[in-house]
């Protein structure tokens, strides 16, 4: 009988197809392999291998690829997340199957430059801003430095062909250095030593069939040194020979991270991230899977990659929406992670300083150990929060700093101290108004208002990019120069700090950041190492940075967001304010923050002035229970969309018809989503609630194996556990 394997490949597709192996070819579950598929040779992994009586009609596998086979763990966590989200198993196999690139894989030396000291024959700012950002002697890589001063390669190319600057063949630099755990470090705090012997510990409390026996929430506030713990952590890890991954937001993944991970360990971490290059990428994969990398630090997709001897895994700011992924397979890395872990049989740390409610209540209901830090490092206060009532103290018309809040600046600049503005509004105004006709300008595209970025001159949709320049003249009536801004961006608050502290260094810092993410860093070093007065940013600045020389934060408008009908509103309010009045006096100097707010009263607000965190926390928990939502009950949501309005609506519609929900199980919709129109689709939504013991997925499985498939443009969604709803 022939030998059959069930070949996965990470195309959507639901299930493995059978191929017979040619004699010879020895393959074990988990290979990679190439094979044929239609007219195609396609790569995919071995799933399953058996004798079979009815295998000689199948196409034969071609061959075996030479890259590390996967590992049965991230098989298993294939099988999960397809399971779970009810993505193609192919799909989900694609998260963690990059088709190999050899060209990369060969590459041994790169090409740098450096100033040969021989003068351009022709100069032009671009060149002299070149050779500026060269002249420190240093080596670069040719569109690092074009990059870095900000011209196009070209510019770069032509100073080699000049002769101005010269190409030397550099050896690359390791992908992976070996941390040292024993590296010299600053001694930890009895309480931080206490925490990171917590854990290390093996988790005897919580009992072993426990779901979820090796997730540990690690929870300090702001400035409490949980970076410094879990390090101990890692560092226990890399003692015991395995390896070690560290999860971040990406925006939390500055060089300030690196730098601090090198101060613990004598050497930068891998760093994983949407950034890295290509050939820096395979290089990498390829020392993970031989277990050469021994700590890699990465953003979500860094849960994909094939670890050899995963010893630990750390979850940092475990509560960000970022972890969330909302296209494609629609999973949650933090959550992913927790699987992994068991699957791996390794620790996983959740740290945040403000735990989302699941995680929360995982750990009240003894699901997750509890290991927490309550007091900032080297007795530091947390910043004094005051709120500035704008009903009774708002500022002057067309204005949006109160005078409070601009006389506390003031103090603190006189102190020589930095303040951060913060407004979690990117561009300069969210919508502009024609004052002739009331035209509002809104995205061709997306049901949202245009967002004028004054830098740009433009009017855009941060929902889809569609941009225009923005008119002289209004569009709908043609009336001249009277279009106008309402409401406030970054920019706008950068223009009025302007005019009131003409002599002072003001930064605007907001993913807009011209230049690109290697500026930016550069910028967010500076503005640590103090060489700015006041910071103007949105969430961009509000987590994970250590500004030491930061003791004032003004929250411009601390509203935002309490509006909105997402039962999750008050939640990632009440941690995003938490987090960025958080950043004022983490250094030497005792830091506060003023809140402008015209609801004082709002349980959030309240909240974060009494620093009651615990009691807001049980009152969202106990509503959350009410409401039988997410922990206490499970949701998904379905999104119908469509290129046409109606057929998007028919086909919500026809599921919920074909619905036909069980007790404990309930449909709601369709309705149109949050966001009815977004890049010309229109959308709609069903929520499906069940209560906790219910097998959703099994649920959903089988309503939509029975309900009409969506045709022509009509798409269908699904999102189990979305983050608004
Ligand atoms: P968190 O992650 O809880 O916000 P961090 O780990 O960033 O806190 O620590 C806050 C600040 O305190 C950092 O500047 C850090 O370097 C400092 N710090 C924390 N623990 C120690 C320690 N044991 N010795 C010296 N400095 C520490
Ligand atoms: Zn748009």
């Amino acid at each position: 009988m022939p030998d059959v394997a069930e070949i996965l490949i990470p195309l959507a597709l639901d299930t493995a197809y059978s191929y017979v192996v040619p004699e010879g070819l020895a393959l074990a579950e988990g290979d990679v392999v190439q094979v044929p598929l239609g007219p195609r040779e396609t790569v995919g992994v071995v799933w399953g291998l058996s004798h079979s009586p009815g295998g000689s009609n199948l196409r034969p596998v071609t061959g075996r690829v030479a890259v590390a086979p996967l590992t049965e763990p991230l098989r298993r966590l294939v099988d999960w997340i397809a399971r779970y989200t009810l993505a193609p198993k192919g799909s989900a196999l694609a998260l963690v199957l990059r088709l190999p690139d050899e060209a990369a894989a060969r590459e041994t030396a790169r090409v740098a430059v450096r100033v040969s000291g021989k003068p351009p024959a022709r100069r032009t700012p671009a060149r002299d801003k070149v050779l500026e950002t060269a002249a420190d002697g240093a080596l670069h890589g040719k569109s690092a430095l074009a990059k870095l001063a900000g011209v196009s390669l070209s510019v770069v190319d032509g100073l080699i062909d000049d002769g101005a600057l010269e190409a030397v063949a550099v050896e690359p630099e390791p992908v992976a250095p070996v941390p040292d755990p024993d590296h010299p470090r600053v001694p930890l705090s009895e309480a931080q030593e206490a925490a990171a012997l917590a854990l290390v510990q093996p988790a005897a409390t919580a009992p072993l069939d426990a779901p979820h026996a090796g997730a540990v929430l690690l929870e300090g506030v702001t400035g409490s040194g949980k970076t410094e713990v879990y390090f101990e952590a890692v560092a226990h890890c890399v003692r015991a020979g395995r390896q070690a991954l560290i999860l971040m937001p990406e925006i939390a993944l500055t060089a300030q991270f690196l730098d601090r991970f090198a101060a613990r360990f004598g050497v930068r971490p891998a760093a994983w991230h949407s950034g890295i290059g290509g050939k820096r990428r395979e290089r990498l994969r390829a020392a993970v899977a031989a277990g050469e990398a021994r700590v890699v630090v990465g953003a979500r997709s860094a849960l994909f990659l094939p670890f050899r001897n995963l010893g630990l895994i750390v979850v940092d700011e475990e509560h960000e929406a970022a972890y969330k992924q909302e296209d494609g397979v629609h999973y949650h890395a933090r959550d992913m992670a927790v699987v992994r872990g068991r699957l791996e049989g390794c620790p996983v740390v959740l740290a945040s300083a403000t735990p989302s409610i699941e995680t929360r209540v995982n750990a009240e209901r003894g699901r997750y150990r509890h290991v927490r830090l309550p007091e900032r490092f080297g007795g530091r206060r947390l910043p004094d929060i005051q709120a500035i009532d704008m009903r009774l103290d708002g500022p002057e018309r067309g204005r949006f700093l109160s005078p409070p809040l601009i006389n506390a600046i003031k103090a603190n600049l006189a102190a020589g101290e930095q303040a951060l503005l913060f407004l979690n509004r990117r561009g300069y105004a969210p919508l502009t108004l024609c004052r002739a006709c009331g035209h509002r300008y809104r995205c061709r595209n997306c049901s949202t208002w245009l967002v004028e970025h004054r830098f740009r001159r433009a009017l855009v949709c941060h929902q889809c990019g569609y941009a225009e320049p923005r008119p002289q003249a209004c569009t709908e009536c043609g009336t001249f120069d009277n279009l106008t801004a309402c409401g406030p961006g970054v920019e706008r608050i950068a223009e009025e700090v302007a005019e009131l502290f003409p002599d002072r260094r003001v930064i605007v810092l907001s993913s807009d950041f011209p230049g690109g993410a290697e500026r930016l860093r550069m910028e967010l070093e500076a503005v640590a190492a103090g060489e700015c007065d006041i910071v103007v940013g949105t969430q961009l600045v509000a987590k994970g940075h250590n500004f030491p020389h930061l003791t004032l934060v003004g929250v411009l408008d601390a509203d935002i967001g309490l509006t909105s009908g997402d039962p999750r509103a008050a939640e990632r309010t009440f941690q995003l304010l938490q987090q960025v009045t958080g950043r004022a006096g983490r250094g030497e100097r005792p830091g506060r923050a003023l809140v402008q707010t015209y609801q004082p009263t709002h349980p959030v607000i309240a909240a974060l002035l009494s620093g009651d965190a615990e009691r807001f926390y049980a009152e969202e928990v106990m509503a959350r229970e009410a409401a039988g939502l997410p922990p206490f009950g499970r949701l998904a949501a379905l999104v119908v969309s469509a290129a046409e309005r109606e057929a998007a609506e028919a086909h919500g519609q026809a599921l919920a018809r074909a619905a036909e929900p069980p007790p404990g199980v309930m449909v709601l919709g369709p309705a149109e989503a949050p966001l009815a129109l977004v890049r010309g689709r229109y959308r709609f939504r069903l929520l499906v609630k069940t209560e906790r013991n219910i097998d959703l997925q099994g649920y959903l499985r089988h309503w939509l194996a029975r309900a009409p498939k969506p045709r022509g443009s009509l798409r269908v969604a699904v999102d189990v556990d979305p983050q608004s709803f």
